[in-house]
């Protein structure tokens, strides 16, 4: 691992300011992160540790649950507010990683965790999430846990948090401080699509610091459920996942929100799909039509053509949960 300067600051204002600069990068429970220095894959000159700003703990604030970026999955996981309101979150987090790092890994970490791909893994291949322009050895490579939609030219890589599908489905914000002052801002637009610039996934800023995520609480997210099929039971990132979030009256749908993991560079949540279910009745019918909108535009890569298949069965098996038939 290369030298890095660490500081440990205990206001957020003075983390960002530390962070503007170019070579900086915050660690919280570095899971993620000292891996990949490790490994090569990223080089930093100066750490941030930011583990003693006071951005910890779980709030239930009227209608929505706001989340330190700093909490740990483990506790997110078990807060009784989140089991009972967001299903979902609680199953999610407790689907991720293992017991040991979702101990350590933070929330916001959780969420800036970077991809699996194993030639993005390998410094010594090349990789244009990595290394701009230097090419993309998974299209025709080793793909199996690649994306089938979303992807671009440039890259095919997946998210590979199963937090931040639940948090898209939740219709979630993530709050920001950076010296160029607070935002918020919609999972729905916080990552990137790959396009031409791979490299960059997020909208955040060079030193733009997480703070919280804020959850809305609704009926709707408390019947929610998450689905995550894997190679193996723990430790092991989706091959697909669905968050799901389903209200039916009389057995129709009469509101829905879907994501998806495991098959593209971000969480995915195709108006699509929800589309297809909204109105209908929870049927067989239904089902395939949401299936086949999800895959529509899918391209799928010679070793990953079976997520096709597998999502629309998980699709299937989750909607199965809220009385669906099949
Ligand atoms: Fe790199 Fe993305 Fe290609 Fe993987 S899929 S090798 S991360 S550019």
């Amino acid at each position: 691992m290369d030298d890095f300067a660490y500081t440990r600051p205990d206001r957020p204002q003075a983390a960002v300011a530390l962070a503007a600069r170019p070579g900086a990068r915050f660690v919280a429970g570095g899971t993620d992160l000292l891996n990949l220095m490790k490994d090569g894959a990223e080089h930093h000159d100066h750490l941030i540790d930011i583990n003693a700003l006071p951005l910890s703990g779980v709030r239930e604030v009227e209608g929505r649950i706001e989340i330190g970026a700093l909490s740990r999955m483990s506790d997110v996981a078990v807060h009784p507010a989140v089991r009972e309101g967001l299903p979902v979150l609680a199953q999610a987090l407790l689907a991720g990683a293992s017991p040991q790092i979702r101990n350590m890994a933070s929330m916001g970490g959780n969420l800036l965790q970077r991809t699996r791909c194993w030639y993005f893994r390998d410094a010594a291949l090349p990789c244009n999430k990595r290394s701009p322009g230097s090419g993309c050895p998974a299209i025709k490579g080793e793909n199996r846990r690649h994306a089938i939609v979303g992807g671009s030219e440039h890259c095919i890589a997946v998210h590979p948090s199963d937090l931040a599908v639940a948090l898209t489905a939740l219709g979630a914000t993530v709050h920001t401080l950076s010296p160029r002052g607070a935002r918020s801002i919609p999972m729905a637009g916080f990552y990137l699509p790959p396009g031409d610039t791979p490299h960059r996934e997020t909208v955040l800023g060079q030193g733009e610091l997480i703070t919280r995520i804020e959850v809305p609480v609704t009926p709707l997210a408390r019947g929610s459920r998450y689905l995550k099929l894997r190679d193996r039971a723990t430790f092991e990132f989706a091959l697909v996942s669905v968050a799901a979030l389903v209200r039916t009256e009389g057995g129709v749908v009469r509101e829905a929100g879907l994501a998806f993991g495991g098959i593209a560079p971000r969480p995915w949540r195709p108006a699509a799909v929800e589309k297809a279910l909204v109105g209908r009745p929870l049927d067989a019918a239904a089902i395939k039509a949401a299936g086949a909108a999800l895959v529509r535009d899918a391209v799928p890569r010679e070793h990953n053509a079976f997520k096709v298949a597998l999502v629309q069965r998980a699709l299937a098996e989750v909607l199965g949960e809220f009385g669906g038939s099949r």
